[in-house]
């Protein structure tokens, strides 16, 4: 079985580790492209992995937020279940930097 995204490697299936925000959410049944590496889960694993994240408090961390005018400065909202997440409050202190042109770290000091 060809790669459905590079079209170049062969497909071996074995057992992934998949994680998400850097915590393990367990080990799935996938195929894994021998050439780029991209991982292809079935119906029945991307089923469990959404129960897992779900079960781990960890899904749809993921959200917009629109840029807004704090004086001088723009802020960007933090949603509650990524603070809830983060252990996040208020005081606590963090370093800002860009990464690329369209990439923001934000890295919590405390
Ligand atoms: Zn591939």
């Amino acid at each position: 079985m060809k790669c459905y995204l590079c079209g170049k490697g062969k497909l071996e299936g074995m057992q992934v580790e998949h994680k998400l925000y850097g915590l393990v959410i367990g080990k799935y049944p996938a195929e894994v492209c021998d050439s780029c590496g991209e991982v292809f889960y079935d119906e029945k694993a991307s089923e469990e992995i959404e129960r897992d994240t779900k079960a781990k408090g960890l899904y749809g961390l993921s959200a917009k937020a629109r840029v807004t005018q704090i004086g001088d400065s723009l802020g960007i909202t933090i949603s509650k279940p990524i603070s809830r997440f983060l252990k996040l409050k208020k005081g606590d202190t963090a370093l800002i930097r860009p990464e690329s042109g369209r990439r923001i770290i934000i890295e919590l000091t405390d």
